[in-house]
């Protein structure tokens, strides 16, 4: 595996590399890898000829600066974990190798990309500036790698709705490829942040998914009413006190638009603290009981439950 960290050197070595008809695929990450970036790296790895993996704590989709601070770290690891997984490029920029740095120290973002609605609903509400400097530095990623195919993890839903739409509007041409959600044995979706849990705090967080699971049982009984499944969710959270919910909400999957009726594909999302780390989720339920047994499987293929294995080496 070679690691760059010219923007430039990466976009000459996969410039060339395309001439020779060579197709590139191309993982964003922010590091401190577990198997659910390592699933979107194999997958990277089967349908391409060069893996490229990004490793880069973006300064500017951090709106809490203590999140950014603490946000965990371990490079050597992430080397090796790459390593063994096939990358051929690492690409590692500095802050200031992706953005200009004033003289105190900060980014300078002349040039800003704004997400419109997408900042004032869910992740982007509770998150101010969050999806312009997701979109901003997707941008740029995209501007370096050029033409690939690029892998996102469904678990940041909203994260893959706003990039399939800058990919779109702004006629890029990469072609994204939205992957499962990979969780603990137990249903806890695996997060980078999860290493700040205490070990109570990793069981308690697993009360999301089973809260989720239980909305989707209801919709599948046949309740249709939205604004009732969203309560009973609410209410199997607010059973385990520690956790202090930021939203739920169930929308449309090609929208983000919350319907009255279920009767759709729609997304179950939440958000919530627990002690001093922010979690979020999500789940896929089929209302059409017609095809629930498509969508069982579906289902099955879109949230992959591996057992816990710690892939530190
Ligand atoms: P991050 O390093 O958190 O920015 O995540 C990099 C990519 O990995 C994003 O596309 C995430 O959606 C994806 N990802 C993070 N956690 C998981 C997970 N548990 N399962 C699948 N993909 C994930």
């Amino acid at each position: 595996m070679q690691i760059v960290n010219s923007a430039k050197e990466l976009r000459q070595t996969l410039d060339r590399l395309r001439l020779s008809a060579k197709k590139i695929g191309f993982v964003p990450t922010m590091g401190f890898l577990h198997e659910g970036h390592l699933s979107l790296v194999e997958r990277c790895k089967k349908e391409n000829d060069v893996v490229v993996v990004s490793i880069f704590v973006n300064p500017t989709q951090f709106n809490v600066s203590s999140d950014l601070e603490n946000y965990p770290k371990d490079l050597d690891n992430d080397c090796e974990i790459l390593e063994r997984s096939g990358t051929d490029y690492l690409f590692l920029p500095s802050v200031s190798e992706m953005y200009n740095i004033d003289s105190s120290g900060k980014t300078v973002t002349d040039i800003k990309i704004s997400c419109g609605e997408v900042n004032s609903v869910f992740e982007g509400a509770f998150r101010s500036g969050h999806f312009d400097g997701v979109a901003l530095v997707v941008t740029k990623l995209f501007n370096i790698v050029g033409e690939c195919r690029t892998y996102f993890g469904l678990k940041d839903y909203q994260q893959v709705y706003l990039i399939s739409k800058l990919i779109q509007e702004l006629f890029l041409p990469i072609e994204m490829v939205k992957c499962p959600t990979v969780r603990q044995e137990s249903g806890l979706a695996l997060s980078s942040r999860n290493a700040r849990l205490t070990d109570k705090e990793l069981v308690l967080a697993n009360e999301i998914y089973f809260a989720m699971k239980e909305g989707k049982r209801m919709i599948e009984s046949g309740i249709t009413e939205t604004k009732k499944v969203i309560e009973l969710i609410k209410n199997h959270i607010l059973k385990t006190e520690e956790i202090k919910l930021e939203y739920v909400s169930i929308v449309k999957e090609d929208t983000l638009v919350v319907p009255e009726l279920l009767t759709d594909k729609v997304r179950i999302l939440i958000a919530g603290w627990l002690g001093n780390v922010r979690l979020i989720d999500n789940l896929e339920v089929n209302c059409n009981s017609e095809l629930k047994d498509e969508l069982f499987e579906h289902h099955l293929s879109d949230s992959s439950i591996i057992s816990e294995r710690k892939i530190k080496v």
